[in-house]
């Protein structure tokens, strides 16, 4: 028999992933992955008609997918639609929207690099949903750091000299977003949150579902997120965060889901 296994969180070349979206479902394919969600950051723009005509050929099923920016008391709150509507013209509007702040906040951190005296130029940051680790590889490439980790470390990460907060849009706003859109809203990843009134706040919001599985986290790690899910009812959710070479040590259906959460997440609602 068959298992039918589906990664739910991943990055393409749309976002900050290093494979096109054709490549990502390849890679799919060899992973035995049975189904998949593209999740790139603030942005569909993964699903072309080419991605569906090589999916079925492939024999995986696609999930509409996407990962929202938003941000909590300053803090980012990454938030997944699944099963949305396409064509809905409100969430591409929104999304446009949201592009709109990406480049605000990328020129807004280019702005601090050039006050320590580090010149990007805004248009060698082409390309669809750019934002800090397209910086990051520019830092490396020029020479200022020497990875991508150590551009985060000294430049780019919350906090630090070149970090530019208050762009995003609330988690509320997200969830409704994605909900305008016929889709269901599940919080992201929630094992980066430290343990506290932050994590307390952003939980209090009536998500569809949550990340349990997830990355190559252990499973011990998983328990307090499924606790939470079956007392609220949420929907458990799944995925690797795959981002490719940006990320080299995640894999490809690292954390999946079954069937019934894939159909789940499928359902228009
Ligand atoms: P942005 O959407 O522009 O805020 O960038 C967020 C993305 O940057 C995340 O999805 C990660 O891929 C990457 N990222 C965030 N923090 C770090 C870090 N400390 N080291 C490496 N990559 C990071
Ligand atoms: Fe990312
Ligand atoms: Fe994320
Ligand atoms: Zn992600």
């Amino acid at each position: 028999m068959n298992l039918f296994r589906a990664d739910l969180h991943c990055h393409s070349n749309c976002s900050d992933g290093s494979d096109d979206p054709l490549q990502l479902l390849r890679k799919a394919k060899v992973a035995m992955l049975q189904g998949l969600s593209i999740t790139d950051h603030d942005t569909i723009a993964a699903y072309t008609p080419e991605l569906f005509v090589l999916a079925e050929s492939l024999s995986i099923r696609i999930l509409t997918g996407v990962e929202i920016s938003s941000e909590y008391e300053g803090a980012p709150v990454h938030i997944l639609g699944y099963g949305y509507d396409l064509a809905s013209p409100a969430l591409s509007t929104f999304l446009k929207e949201m592009q709109e702040r990406r480049s605000a906040r990328n020129r807004a951190i280019l702005k601090k690099l050039a006050d320590r005296n580090i010149h990007i130029d805004e248009e060698l940051l082409q390309g669809n949903s750019v934002g800090r680790p397209h910086i990051a590889a520019f830092l490396v490439k020029k020479g200022h750091v020497g990875s991508i980790q150590e551009a985060f470390e000294r430049y780019l990460k919350d906090g630090a000299s070149c970090w530019v907060s208050g762009f995003r849009l609330t988690p509320q706003e997200a969830i409704e977003q994605i909900r305008k859109a016929g889709g269901k809203a599940v919080l992201a990843h929630p094992h980066v949150y430290k343990k506290g009134s932050l994590l307390k706040k952003i939980l209090a919001h009536h998500f569809d579902g949550i990340e349990c599985y997830y990355s190559n986290k252990n499973k011990a790690l998983e328990l307090p997120w499924l606790k939470i899910a079956e007392e609220r009812g949420w929907i458990v959710t799944g995925g690797s965060d795959y981002h490719g070479s940006i990320k080299p040590h995640i894999c490809l259906g690292a954390s999946w889901v079954g069937e019934s959460t894939f159909n789940a997440l499928a359902a228009l609602s």
